[in-house]
């Protein structure tokens, strides 16, 4: 068995630092656990401290039911994947993967057979006689990814081993990855600032910030029962509009309209925060028909064009001025540089592509109201 566990881990830089902040998080035999937050935040430290690459302050690190806090990177049997897959340039690809096998002495015949294993994994075969400045860069990534497989770890760890990539071969090797870790079943830890690649990949994804894990859950979870703002703004794109409200006689009273206080509100508060996704928007001549659904009428400032949907971004009339304002302090308390939703005075509906929506140009728009999370404007959490 290889769980990793995390308990009350504190690291501690000579500075002074604090960069893991009691950290506990426990990542199950065969699980896949994404650690996932801004730059900076502490991830790589918690992911190296893994490793045995970077020491423990404080707590206890847990690998397979053993202690590891003092144990050498070596003994730990794991294997890391890092963003620059440094391979040796005079060796093939062959050469590559089996290398760390040749080091403990492992014979030939041996290497030759895990290193033709995992080429088939990796749909490297044709290539193993190559040497790595023949190869594409996602060919490249998937030899460091060989590398480590062939060594047949407890656990994987990597550090945002698809960052090199452009574009579109981060997408598929994405979808390798995670076809891979299901076909080994090996316990995954993997880090990344890429909320996308996150939601896609885990079966259980980690949120960091400033030292601290805000929530751990399914990608599902994450996103449907965000805990606070901050969760709530670094998952989804485009990010969940933040909208200002009051509560009174029960209802939220948005800049568009009312729609009732969800159930199970508890707050004495009045002013509050509204969070709503752009799905949770349509235009009204598109949508289905949305049972209870606020319908308003605004005028479109901007429009960006998926293909498959659009992102139409129009005001909230009149209080874009204070909404601004509360907006600023509010991302201040939550330790975010900006909301992450973007503008305070724009609101961001994902609608059906059909929509004659343009820039100026006056659209009806429903807004499903059971869909609407409400934040404490005070540090933030959750009341929904
Ligand atoms: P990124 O995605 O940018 O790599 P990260 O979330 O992985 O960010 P870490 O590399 O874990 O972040 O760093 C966390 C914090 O610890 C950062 O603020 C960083 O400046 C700080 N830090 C890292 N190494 C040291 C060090 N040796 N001494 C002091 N502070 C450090």
């Amino acid at each position: 068995m290889a769980e990793i566990t995390f308990q009350n881990v504190w690291k501690r830089y000579p500075d002074g630092f604090e960069a893991v902040k009691d950290m506990n998080l426990e990542i199950g035999d065969g699980e896949f656990m994404i650690l996932v937050g801004p730059s900076g935040c502490g991830k790589s430290t918690a992911l190296r401290m893994v490793a045995g690459l970077e020491d423990i302050t404080d707590g206890d690190l847990v690998i397979g039911g053993e202690r590891v806090n003092e144990l050498a990177p070596r003994d730990r049997d794991i294997a890391m994947v890092f963003q620059n897959y440094a391979l040796y340039p005079h060796m093939t690809v062959r050469e590559n993967m089996g290398f760390a096998l040749k080091l403990a002495k492992v014979n030939k015949s041996e290497i030759d057979k895990k290193v033709d294993e995992a080429a088939q994994i990796l749909e490297l075969g044709a290539h193993l006689d190559r040497k790595p400045a023949n190869l594409s860069g996602g060919q490249r990534q998937r030899v460091a990814m060989g590398r480590a497989i062939v060594r047949d770890p407890k656990a994987f760890l990597m550090d945002e081993p698809l960052s090199n990539l452009d574009a579109k071969l981060r997408v598929q090797m994405r979808t390798q990855v995670a076809r891979i870790q299901q076909q080994l079943g090996t316990t995954m830890l993997y880090v990344t600032h890429d909320q996308t690649e996150a939601m896609t990949l885990g079966d259980r994804v980690a949120v960091m910030r400033a030292g601290i894990i805000q929530q751990v859950d399914t990608p599902k979870v994450l996103y449907e029962d965000p805990i606070n703002l901050f969760v709530a703004g670094f998952i989804g794109s485009p990010a969940m509009n933040f909208i200002p409200a009051r509560l009174e006689e029960g209802n939220v009273r948005l800049p568009f309209g009312d729609v009732p206080i969800p159930a199970g509100v508890k707050t004495d508060k009045r002013e509050v925060i509204a969070g709503i996704r752009p799905e949770h928007f349509e235009d009204a001549q598109y949508g289905d028909e949305v049972e209870g659904g606020l319908r308003f009428k605004t005028t479109v400032d901007v429009v960006e064009s998926m293909g498959s949907e659009l992102y139409a971004y129009f005001d909230i009339k009149g209080a874009s001025e204070v909404h601004s304002e509360q907006l600023d302090e509010l991302a201040a308390d939550a330790g975010m540089d900006d909301v992450p939703g973007g503008s305070a005075s724009h609101v961001v509906a994902r609608l059906d592509a059909r929509s004659q929506a343009e820039h100026g140009r006056e659209v009806e728009v429903v807004l499903d109201a059971s869909q609407i999370k409400l934040f404490d404007p005070d540090g933030g959490r959750s009341l929904t």
